[in-house]
């Protein structure tokens, strides 16, 4: 696969650009080469996304989400042909890729529906004669910048309410997964999205990816990623009070009381850790169990990390993928290196697997490590990959203090039969979002978002149609 980057609503060639190869995660071969777009790519975007939004913006909010179901039938017929390829460039299980194209079609129809609510308010008397109202007005061009572990679903995130409500896109996927991204944009347009609405530019974040941010036409830039790179997109953004979405790092705690169900505590710490190689934002990464049952906590995810099949991504029966990325690989061995130097005891896993198929990949076994240090690496820095330290904790007071502190503020869980310690768990927990009794999935009913560190705004909900519009004041005298 040889590409381009797609704006205008077709294939555009950057002459003369470097070329970035993307390599396949489970066996280090070839996926492609794409253009580092650069500053000419992103220009000639935003100048399509630029002539496209008058046009689209007066498109009423009904006939534009009537496209955006569109377009999510779209993607949705073309999964066979999708899935394979972002097993390719990101390397999950088939079976995940299928899962995630899903939850993409699914948060595009959501936001289609929500098309029909968009509306301001009227206040009647302000004054003798003298009416209010409020518009709500779409911002115009939007940077979306995406990261290469959910590169459809973390993308249909900002597309499904920038399209309804009226705003036109510049993408710009992570370097390692451009090719996916490049055909929904030619899958939209086929399915009817006017030109110039949604224009993808590949390559770099330093290079393309910091000439979209720094854009002076672009009045937003929705951003999921790490939390350093979303500072320095803040801070870029801030030369021209662009608005900011950030959806960036967590470390989200999973505490276990000691009336909980812990067998289902266990398999959604085991689906929460694995699932993606553990390469999820919302991914469980600490688990504080009470310690009347944190040995057979610790001990029932290390069986069922022991029993997951590794293997490349369109291997039958595979569970777990390779890691992303080389350097993924190592960061996880040397935070685990690290909570081992700090006491912690390696219950499963704990190194590469041996074997011909794993030497070609970035593959590391699914790890569980009983009670590091509090303040190794594991705690409090994000562990991006499967590894899960489990500690002891002495009750709920002692599992939120804990939990706290972290820079992190994302998601989070609890698991126990008292709804008193439930609730005092939700209200106290500093995190966007916490799940009580239940694995963590994103509903695109509720709003999404971080505290702290791990963000800035939100997506999902009717929530997110707030932060790709502005709120304008009318007054009318008679
Ligand atoms: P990253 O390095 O921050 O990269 C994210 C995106 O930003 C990539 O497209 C990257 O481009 C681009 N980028 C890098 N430097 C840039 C710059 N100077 N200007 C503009 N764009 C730039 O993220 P990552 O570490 O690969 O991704 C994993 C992180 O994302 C984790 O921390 C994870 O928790 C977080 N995440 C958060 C959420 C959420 O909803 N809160 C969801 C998923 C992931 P290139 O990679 O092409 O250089
Ligand atoms: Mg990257």
């Amino acid at each position: 696969m040889v590409t381009h980057a797609f704006i205008n609503g077709a294939a555009h060639p950057i002459e003369g650009a470097d070329e970035l190869e993307v390599r396949d995660p489970g066996d280090g071969s070839l996926v492609g080469t794409i253009p580092e777009a650069g500053t000419r790519g992103i220009d000639a975007a935003v100048e399509a996304a630029r002539a496209a939004f008058p046009a689209w913006w007066a498109t009423p909010a009904g006939e534009r989400g009537k496209l955006v179901a569109k377009v999510a039938d779209a993607i949705e017929a073309a999964t066979d042909e999708l899935a394979p390829m972002l097993t390719a460039e990101q390397g999950k299980p088939l079976r995940e890729s299928r899962l995630e194209l899903h939850r993409c079609v699914e948060t595009l129809r959501h936001y289609a529906g929500l098309s029909l609510n968009i509306r301001g308010t009227s206040v009647s008397d302000l004054d003798t004669g003298t009416r209010g109202m409020t518009l709500s007005r779409p911002l115009g061009v939007v940077g979306a910048i995406v990261p290469w572990n959910f590169p459809t679903t973390l993308l249909a995130n900002k597309l499904g309410p920038a399209f309804v409500t009226g705003n036109t896109v510049v993408a710009k996927p992570d370097e390692t997964t451009p090719f996916v991204t490049l055909r929904l944009a030619e899958i939209a347009h086929a399915a009817g999205l006017p030109a110039g609405v949604f224009n993808v530019v590949p390559g770099s974040g330093e290079v393309t990816g910091q000439a979209l941010a720094s854009h002076p036409d672009v009045r937003k830039i929705a951003f999921t990623g790490s939390t350093p790179v979303g500072k320095h997109i803040m801070r870029t953004a801030a030369d021209h009070l662009k608005r900011v979405t950030l959806e960036l790092g967590g470390s989200d705690p999973l505490i276990i009381l000691d009336d909980a169900d812990v067998d289902a505590a266990i398999s959604a710490a085991s689906m929460g850790r694995f699932f993606n190689c553990g390469q999820a934002c919302l991914a469980i990464k600490r688990v504080y169990a009470d310690a009347s049952i944190a040995e057979q906590v610790a001990q029932g995810i290390a069986e069922k990390a022991g029993r997951l099949t590794l293997g490349h991504g369109t291997t039958k029966g595979t569970q777990l993928g390779p890691l992303h990325s080389q350097e993924g690989r190592a960061t996880i061995a040397k935070q685990l290196e690290d909570a081992v130097a700090s006491g912690g005891e390696v219950l499963a896993g704990g190194g590469v697997p041996e074997g011909e198929v794993y030497d070609r990949g970035w593959f590391h076994e699914p790890t569980v490590v009983w009670n590091p240090s509090h303040d190794s690496a594991v705690s409090v820095d994000e562990t991006f990959g499967p590894l899960l330290p489990v500690w002891p904790v002495d009750g709920l007071d002692d599992a939120i203090a804990r939990a706290n502190a972290s820079p992190f503020g994302l998601g989070s869980s609890v698991w126990t039969n008292d709804l008193g310690r439930a609730m005092a768990a939700a209200e106290r927990i500093d995190a966007g979002y916490t799940w009580v009794n239940s694995r963590t999935k994103v509903y695109d009913e509720l709003p999404f978002g971080g505290l702290k560190e791990s963000g800035y705004g939100k997506e999902h909900g009717e929530e997110a149609l707030r932060y790709y519009t502005e709120v304008k004041s009318v007054v009318f005298r008679s």
